[in-house]
């Protein structure tokens, strides 16, 4: 499902191709240090309880799930994203105690994984929107199966499926932005929810905000996609946005900038290694990452996908 080209492209080309017409926004990017994003990860990476963004707009984070941003508006409440399975009474729950929750109409799927779409069906049946981009529609209509090691994934019930898919972008009447990711920075079907009046932008995993990224490249995800979806995402925030990812604490434009540049210098490492004929042992063995591993933790299994999404890229088959 996803354009690969034929060739390796260099980290400029990504660049390119990520800002369109808008070439010049953000080269020149100082290098930033990510010890003010660290130290703010640190301090909130045990958080949980609902984050306040604003009246109507909260991060609600259950323990051992992923976050989940609620809107309360006029109808009831707007989810980006629903959890697990195994988390949904416990996310509905605390949906439902935040100030004027009405019954959940809507909710965004950031991604296809489990730790989004569990909450899918009962929405469904329910009768809510369930918002994805189409190629998260068909990765939920089949099995999967991730080769690294081995995890199954059932097709999810017609009902519990995306009822409402887009390309490109899309907004809803209460002005609710949203976009497709199309560089695939986790999976081939990223997209980010806007709210412009809040000044929020919700990018599910396509940022990590606490600790590596994991690269699905079997459903198209990649290491120059992540690159490239930083680089995206900037041009949509500004320095008062407040970031939220599917994991971590809320980020600044300033960590976007931060991560592109070291996103960006690990590609250039591990594109240079795949152009001398290098694997992934190999790769893992360079320790590509080993000037921000202090504050990121092991790099081992991140830098062995990320290589391996690289051959992926490149295999028409893959
Ligand atoms: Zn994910």
């Amino acid at each position: 499902m996803v354009d690969r080209p034929g060739r390796l492209q260099t980290r400029r080309q990504i660049l390119k191709t990520a800002i369109g017409g808008t070439a010049g926004i953000v080269l020149g990017t100082p290098v930033l240090s990510l010890t003010a994003a660290r130290a703010q990860a640190v301090s909130e990476s045990a958080g949980t309880g609902t984050l306040r963004l604003s009246d109507d707009l909260f991060v609600v984070r259950i323990p051992g799930e992923a976050n989940v941003v609620a809107q309360i508006d006029g109808k009831g409440v707007l989810l980006v994203d629903g959890g697990s399975a195994a988390g949904s009474d416990a996310l509905m729950k605390a949906v439902s105690s935040l100030p004027a929750a009405g019954p959940v109409h809507t909710i965004f799927n950031t991604h296809w994984h489990t730790g989004q779409t569990g909450s899918n069906e009962r929405l469904g049946r329910a009768g809510a929107a369930i918002i994805a981009h189409e190629n998260t529609r068909l990765w939920l209509t089949q099995n999967i199966t991730w080769p690294w090691n081995g995890q199954r994934f059932a097709r999810l019930p017609k009902v519990a499926q995306p009822n409402k898919t887009f390309y490109t972008t899309g907004k809803l009447d209460s002005d609710v932005r949203y976009g497709y990711i199309p560089d695939a920075a986790h999976t081939d079907g990223d997209l980010y929810v806007h709210f412009p009046k809040q000044n929020v932008l919700a990018v599910g995993d396509a940022v990590s905000g606490q600790g590596w990224p994991s690269v699905d490249w079997w459903t198209g995800g990649w290491i120059g996609g992540i690159v490239g979806g930083l680089q995206r995402l900037q041009t949509l925030a500004d320095e008062n946005t407040r970031i939220v990812p599917a994991r971590g604490p809320v980020l600044s434009l300033t960590d976007l900038k931060a991560q592109y540049e070291m996103y960006g210098t690990i590609y250039d490492r591990l594109s240079q290694m795949l152009n001398k004929g290098r694997g992934p042992t190999e790769a893992v063995a360079a320790a590509p990452t080993k000037e921000f591993d202090a504050q990121m933790g092991n790099p081992d299994e991140f830098v062995r996908r990320a290589f391996e999404s690289l051959w992926a890229y490149l295999s028409p088959d893959a």
